[in-house]
């Protein structure tokens, strides 16, 4: 493709609402403008690398087995009541009405749609197990557009269903698309981790979160270098720490006047923080009180809590009242000698020995404490319920965990049973029993996978696209299009190039070399290939490698030839 024929927009300056690298660097390389918050239209070189990574999800999802197909947006509010999920759904959902007022939603995710389909056609084990995907537009009226193409309103999503006979087949389903996700970020050239995730409401089944690794990311991980265990910070599973045995000092009540935080008891009674015992108090959507305990050092995740208190949807911060009528103060809180509430503790404490904790009384504490002397250990709940933090032990190996943050870019899960049974599809057996599908899901998001690759790979000059997803793999430079002996001797590599296969564009504009140059760097082809008088004096065609800056001059004759060695390690 000639430069004189591509529009692609480039621009000095960058939105001002634009925070992320990926965002500024997308608009002003002119892949991307704004229609609205959160919605956008993909310009040609944008366009490119998404038809790209698609090509790449598409050969992976067929690879393992999945049919590509194309479901409606617009879905009928009939399947969501059916699943129930029309009324939890919220606001998140785009909604719209037709001339006779029937209500429908434009698609956010597809189970529904696809558990539909399907109950209708499959009857027999016989036609298992089937996977089916798609890669079409999603709507989400997400209650904070940014980031770009990120977190946006409108997006592109592949999205594959598999439906099993049993759940060792949806155990198969899962271990293929897992390694299919592997292997389609490693082909986009992407620094990622398959990271464990909470699956909170879906419960149940298992769950990995595919996220590039990046410091701008929405999600914290905690990762082993020593072995490859990674999950999210809600996530992660923590050991026991040992404690060092020491003699047992008997339990005692002492006043530690305005003492309301752990930071202040610790100076006041001069004892390391890890000494300490720290209450969080919660209340749920039946007001019952839930008291929980970490080492002051730690923190309290309320994800681990929520799975571990029945019946308990959500948390709240815990009233003043409530903790009164506890029997206790807010403050001063422990478990000693408290009533009227769900008490949570961490398993680390029951191993603290001589500690401090609240007396739950205004301005008291208490000293050696011993949670496993000391709680009444019938009526507690222990569990794993802190947050990781760097330098914890690996769950696997032991090692120290490390963390970062990440961009989730897919997600793969176990649904079970979930939809099949809530939407009543079912295939007989070859028992002759009906039975519902074993079902998953698996999703990855196209345009954040592009933001997410330009997050990883950007310089001060823009973005470096690695080879797989460039939108041209080459670029051919004339330094001077006006001169035609340059703009020959361009044409014949662009048309040598195009012939061995290569995606090359040719800047025949008649620009500056200056802005050109600077418009290579922005968009962030791997390879500049540079035709100038002196080149052309040389006999020599300059290239240069966009990721290392590095500069190479290759005979004429091997110029094609080169390049195409240099591609395949870019
Ligand atoms: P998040 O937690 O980031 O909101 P999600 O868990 O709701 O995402 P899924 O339902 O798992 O997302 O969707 C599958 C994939 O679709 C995600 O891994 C992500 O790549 C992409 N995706 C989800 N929401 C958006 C969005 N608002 N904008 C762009 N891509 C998105
Ligand atoms: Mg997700």
């Amino acid at each position: 493709m000639k430069a004189t024929q591509l529009y692609a927009p480039t621009l000095r300056e960058s939105p001002a609402e634009a925070e992320l690298i990926s965002h500024k660097l997308m608009f002003r390389a002119g892949f991307i403008r704004k229609a609205a918050g959160g919605i956008y239209s993909y310009l040609p070189l944008a366009w490119r690398t998404m038809k790209k990574i698609m090509q790449i999800i598409r050969e992976e999802m067929d690879a393992k087995g999945g049919q590509e197909i194309m479901m409606p947006i617009v879905q009928p509010a009939e399947m969501w009541q059916e699943s129930g999920r029309w009324a939890v759904y919220g606001d998140e959902m785009m909604r719209l009405k037709d001339r006779h007022g029937r209500e429908f939603a434009l698609g956010p995710t597809h189970e529904e749609m696809i558990t539909t389909l399907i109950r209708d056609e499959v009857r027999s084990y016989k036609q298992l197990p089937v996977m089916l995907y798609q890669i079409q537009n999603k709507y989400r009226d997400e209650i904070r557009p940014r980031f770009g193409l990120m977190r946006s309103r409108e997006f592109v999503m592949k999205d594959l269903y598999s439906f099993d006979r049993d759940v060792e087949g949806m155990n198969i389903s899962y271990e293929k698309m897992y390694d299919a996700y592997s292997r389609i970020f490693t082909r986009c050239g992407l620094k990622f981790r398959a990271v464990e995730a909470d699956n909170g409401a879906i419960g149940g089944g298992h769950s990995h979160e595919f996220t590039v690794l990046a410091p701008s990311g929405e999600s914290s991980i905690a990762y082993c270098e020593a072995c490859d265990y990674a999950a999210s910070d809600e996530k992660a599973e923590l050991k026991i720490i040992q404690a060092e045995p020491e003699e047992l000092r008997p339990l005692e009540k002492v006043s530690t006047p305005a003492c309301h935080t752990i930071e202040l008891v610790k100076n006041f009674l001069n004892v390391p923080i890890e000494k300490t015992i720290k209450a969080v108090a919660f209340m749920d959507d039946a007001e019952r009180l839930i008291l929980t305990f970490v080492r002051g050092d730690h923190e309290v995740n309320e994800i681990k809590v929520l799975n571990v208190v029945e019946g308990a949807n959500h948390l709240y911060m815990a009233g003043d009242k409530l903790i009164e009528a506890a029997n206790s103060c807010a403050g001063f809180m422990s478990p000693i000698g408290i009533s009227n509430a769900i008490i949570v503790v961490d398993q680390s404490v029951m191993l603290m020995s001589n500690a401090v904790a609240g007396a739950n009384e205004v301005d008291a504490h208490f000293i050696n404490v011993t949670p496993r002397r000391d709680f009444d250990t019938e009526k507690i709940i222990v569990a794993d319920i802190r947050m990781v933090q760097a330098g914890d032990p690996c769950p696997h190996c032991g090692a120290p965990l490390k963390m970062t943050r990440g961009i989730e870019v897919g997600q793969v899960f176990t649904l079970g049973k979930k939809y099949s049974e809530a939407l009543n599809a079912t295939f007989l057996d070859e028992d002759g029993s009906t039975k519902n599908f074993e079902m998953g899901c698996y999703g990855i998001g196209v345009g954040r996978t592009m933001a997410a690759a330009i997050e990883q790979n950007n310089d001060k000059d823009g973005i470096i696209w690695n080879r797989a997803i460039a939108p041209f793999e080459v670029v051919v430079v004339p330094v001077n299009a006006k001169d035609d002996k340059q703009l020959d001797f361009a044409k014949k590599i662009y048309a040598d190039l195009i012939s061995a296969g290569v995606d090359v564009l040719l800047d025949d504009r008649k620009e500056r070399a200056g802005v050109k140059f600077k418009d290579c760097d922005l968009i962030g082809y791997p390879l500049r290939v540079t035709i100038s008088p002196k080149t052309l004096e040389s006999g020599n065609v300059e290239v240069k490698i966009r990721r290392s800056g590095e500069f190479m001059n290759f005979a004429c004759g091997e110029a094609v030839e080169k390049i195409l060695e240099l591609l395949n390690t870019l």
